[in-house]
């Protein structure tokens, strides 16, 4: 197939990480309640992400791997404010570049469900099919068509460990919604989407790192930031356990990670990194997702200004609590 599609897929999928990335997020932006995502081999067999979402019908069902297919845009301004996940309507077709994916979806209060299969890029027939509501992405044989991506990968363990950790974002970010990671047949973790971040911290960290957890809360001119930190120093090699949001969507942002590392410098020893989950709330037009392909960096206006502001309100934190 198509050259362009499989150029887009080098942008979207990465990794196998990369793939559930956009899978969780797909079904996040259905509004599932429960997600649960299965993984074979580190991703390389299978990655399977269930969800019990809106759903699609058949015709959405065949549009949706098809590019820059998406139901998500209505109007262009939405680009700036987006608050759906996706809106580029690449992923799946991306995705099915590069494997040969099953995609099943039954759209809610329909009496049936359609099964496509996409085998690198070859959009095959739709078939109906029972199921249950909501829609099941199975990715099996990644990259099968992309050798080089496929010699690229780390071992099922280094590919199982980066799911982990990117689902670890997703379940803190969304603690309102049952998300199950398993490797094979065996539960990893789950979480009970009751809405309580302490909860989730909880079932992904261990009771040690949750019952040390600190509020942080900080309001003022349009600018909110909410979670925990965690002054615990038990494995912290690595800043696995550190989550940064805005406007709900998880985010990599260095300098804003730095100003909370500053805040908790006086509390940690060298080379020890913080656990943190926080949540920034800022105007709409102020963050521009579009600033990378995967989304995960976003460009932020007055960034040191809310660099300075996290860093008050973490150390507010950590002062008020220190014996
Ligand atoms: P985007 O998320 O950027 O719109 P995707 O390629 O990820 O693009 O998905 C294409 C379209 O397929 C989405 O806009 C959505 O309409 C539909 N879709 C994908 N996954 C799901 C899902 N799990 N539940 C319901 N609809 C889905
Ligand atoms: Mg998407």
């Amino acid at each position: 197939p198509l050259v362009a599609d499989q150029i887009a897929a080098g942008e979207v999928v990465e990794r196998p990480a990369s793939v559930v990335k956009e899978l969780v997020e797909n079904s996040l932006d259905a509004m599932a309640t429960h997600i649960d995502v299965q993984i074979e081999d580190g991703g390389r067999q299978l990655i399977a992400v269930q969800d019990d979402g809106l759903g699609m019908d058949g015709e959405d069902l065949v549009l949706s791997v098809r590019r820059h297919a998406t139901s998500k845009i209505e109007v262009l301004e939405d680009l700036t404010r987006s608050m759906t996940l996706g809106f580029r309507g690449e992923a799946l077709a991306a995705i099915s570049a590069v494997s040969r994916t099953h995609l099943f979806s039954r759209l809610r209060d329909q009496a049936y469900g359609f099964h496509l299969v996409v085998d690198g890029g070859q959009i095959g027939e739709l078939v109906p099919t029972p199921m249950a509501e909501g829609t099941l992405i199975r990715v099996e044989e990644l990259f099968f068509n992309v050798p080089a991506r496929l010699k690229a990968l780390k071992s099922a363990h280094a590919e199982l460990g980066a799911i982990q950790q990117l689902l670890q974002h997703y379940a803190i970010g969304y603690a309102d919604v049952a998300i199950t990671l398993r490797d094979g047949e065996k539960i990893l973790w789950h979480t009970l989407g009751n809405g309580q971040v302490p909860d989730v911290i909880l079932q992904l960290f261990g009771s040690e790192i949750a019952d040390s957890l600190l509020p942080v809360q900080y309001e003022q001119e349009g600018l909110i930031i909410q979670g925990f930190v965690c002054p615990a120093i038990k494995n912290r090699g690595t800043r696995q356990g550190q989550s940064l949001y805005i406007n709900r969507r998880w985010v990599n942002n260095w300098v804003l990670r730095n100003a909370i590392e500053e805040a908790f410098r006086p509390h940690l020893p060298d080379r020890r990194y913080p656990y943190f989950w926080l949540f920034i709330t800022v105007d709409g037009s102020e963050v521009d997702p579009n600033a990378h392909p995967t989304k995960s960096e976003v460009r932020l206006d007055h960034e040191r200004f809310i660099a300075g502001k996290l860093y008050h309100a973490v150390q507010a934190s950590l002062a008020a609590n220190s014996p």
